[in-house]
């Protein structure tokens, strides 16, 4: 038996088992490696193995041919070119024995007068093989070389555009991602928003490299604190941390109160000794917030609170914060409600009393879209606007929106000024520049404001108003006789209309006093020369009471409720 494998068969088998280890080396090493990489190995390995266990098949049966030759020599060539270098520089030596065996074996098969002189040719064929795959080796590592640089140069990038440069922390985007891994591994985490107190005034001090290094030295200390699974900067002197939370709540504001103290020992910095403070506050995910964004807003709430009470930390509670991170949560909504655009213009007609043809339209700001609980209406969202210094923004958007739908000119169009917004010196300038792009003339405007606005800074804001009317708009004093001195305010502001609010056109009728107090105001306005509009008219009947106390012109839903404008065309076609 051994006999008729003769040879041929022991050496076959020899170089089968010494090709099979270098290609165990080969899986093993792509095993240990990048997943894709492991599966690139696996595969070339099978295709090797069965290129080999053919040949040597070949080489068993006798059936050797000459044309395997370049197979031979090719194949694993053209395979290797995928490997890691050191591989393919391994398997240099293994193919060019093996192919100077199989050249042997084949000379072997041929009988001792064809073989003559195939010596020499094995050995260039092994030579060649050694070569080329040399050659294949160098190729490699160079590729190898350039992909790791761009490896490197991609982790680096990575590296910066997920790290805050000042202090080394993760910046806020890398800081979500972090948070919605752990939730997407539904582990139990606590939020801790702080925010160093005292930071200005240090700045002002010192200079701003005091400034960093404050940042930094907190920053160091922040990652040191036990239970701190990642930090970063939020921006400016706002810090975040995501705790460790599976623990109890006593744990938990031992834990934060460890953090705080740990934060607020004084930094030595060029000499001098820099004292700085840290407000906390904290939430988590499983008590306190279903998401992630109100989780950040609830440990933000706490330490707002943290900071105004001086506490120093403070978890989120729900009896506490409730009201504040509603606030909260609808000012950050509004501010992206207004640059997605969701703040829209809606218009409502004021008519002619007498032919009730329409003469203008008020435009009103409606909220359309908003992932709150309930969508605010003006009344709610026009005092945030203003605490948030954003009502003139609303003002340009709203008034261009309605420029721009072309409908409404040529009527009259009434806009609503809160007194803040008089106080931007360049008021008047800015709505000029909104009329100008829409070339629309000033005299189409009224500006309606409220009795308000002769509380305080009455000097400035009397003169913008008159700035506004030597620019050709008129001025209309809205919601006549709510306020505490409407009749004063007929003498110190400039002004070219009243409106007469809707609860004295809504009492009309329930008895005579009450039309006696609407018909006295409606002759007021007359005698002093000022255009009458009468608000809040719901039926033909008001509206005929209002024209025969000598109105000029009544506005209200039995005229037209205010509409979107992307409605309008539609529904005041019916009305008129
Ligand atoms: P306003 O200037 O007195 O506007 C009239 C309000 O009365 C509007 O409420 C309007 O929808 C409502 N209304 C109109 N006709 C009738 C009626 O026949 N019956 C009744 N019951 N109500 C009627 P809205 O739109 O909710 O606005 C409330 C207030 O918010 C406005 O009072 C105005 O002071 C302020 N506002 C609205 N939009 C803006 C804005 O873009 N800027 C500023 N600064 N204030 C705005
Ligand atoms: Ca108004
Ligand atoms: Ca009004």
């Amino acid at each position: 038996m051994m006999a008729s494998f003769g040879q041929i068969t022991w050496i076959a088998m020899l170089e089968s088992a010494a090709y099979c280890v270098v290609l165990g080396a080969i899986l093993f090493a792509g095993l240990r490696s990048h997943q894709v990489r492991a599966v690139l190995y696996s595969g070339l390995v099978v295709l090797f193995s069965i290129f080999w266990f053919a040949s040597f098949g070949q080489l068993y049966l006798k059936q050797v041919h000459v044309t395997s030759f370049p197979l031979t020599l090719f194949i694993p060539v053209f395979l290797s070119l995928a490997l890691d270098y050191r591989l393919v520089a391994a398997l240099a030596p293994v193919q060019s024995v093996l192919i100077f065996n199989y050249a042997q074996q084949y000379s072997a098969t041929l009988g001792a007068e064809s073989s003559t002189g195939f010596e020499s040719v094995s050995i260039v064929y092994a030579v060649l093989s050694g070569i080329m795959f040399t050659l294949v080796a160098i190729l490699a590592w160079v590729r190898q070389h350039t992909d790791d640089e761009l490896i490197r140069a991609l982790n680096e990038k990575e590296r910066l555009a997920s790290t805050d440069s000042l202090t080394g922390l993760m910046n806020r985007r890398a800081f979500m991602d972090s948070l919605s891994t752990f939730c997407a591994a539904k582990s139990t985490f606590a939020v801790a928003f702080l925010d160093l107190d005292r930071f200005k005034p240090l700045n002002d001090q010192f200079g701003h490299a005091a400034g960093d290094a404050v940042l930094r030295e907190i920053s160091n200390r922040l990652q040191q604190v036990p239970g701190v699974r990642a930090a970063a900067r939020l921006g400016g002197d706002e810090l975040a941390v995501a705790l460790d939370a599976n623990l109890s709540s006593a744990e938990l504001d031992k834990a934060v109160a460890n953090l705080h103290s740990c934060l607020t020992r004084d930094v030595e910095w060029d000499g001098k000794t820099l004292s700085v403070g840290v407000s906390v506050g904290y939430a988590t995910n499983a008590r306190d917030a279903q998401s992630l964004p109100t989780l950040l807003k609830a440990a933000d709430t706490a330490m707002r609170r943290a900071k105004a009470q001086q506490t120093g930390w403070a978890s989120f509670s729900v009896d506490v914060d409730g009201a504040a991170l509603d606030t909260h949560s609808s000012e950050i909504e509004f501010r992206s409600a207004l640059s997605r655009g969701d703040l829209r213009a809606a218009i409502q007609p004021i008519a002619n009393a007498e032919t009730l043809e329409i003469v203008g339209y008020e435009i009103l700001s409606r909220w359309t879209q908003c992932g709150l609980r309930q969508t605010p209406e003006p009344n709610e969202f026009i005092p945030m606007a203003e605490r948030l210094g954003l009502l003139n923004d609303l003002l340009w958007m709203t008034l261009d929106e309605t420029l721009r739908s072309g409908d409404v000119i040529p009527h009259r169009l009434a806009v609503n000024i809160s007194p803040a917004q008089l106080q931007a010196p360049d008021f008047v300038d800015c709505f000029m520049n909104v009329l100008k792009a829409r070339a629309v003339d000033p005299a189409f405007i009224t500006l309606e404001i409220t009795e308000q606005v002769a509380y305080r800074n009455i000097e400035s804001n009397v003169e913008m108003l008159e700035k506004a009317r030597r620019a050709g708009m008129t001025i209309a004093l809205d919601d006549f006789g709510t306020g505490y001195s409407s009749l004063s305010m007929l003498d110190r502001l400039p002004l070219d209309k009243v409106k007469i609010d809707k609860s004295f056109s809504q009492r009309s009728g329930s008895s005579d006093r009450s039309d006696s107090i609407l018909h006295a105001s409606i002759r007021l306005a007359k005698q002093l020369h000022l255009t009458c509009c009468v608000e809040g008219i719901e039926t033909e009947e008001a509206a005929r009471k209002v024209q025969l106390f000598g109105a000029d012109e009544i506005q209200g839903y039995w005229i037209g409720r205010p509409m979107l404008l992307t409605d309008t065309r539609v529904a005041f076609k019916r009305a008129s």
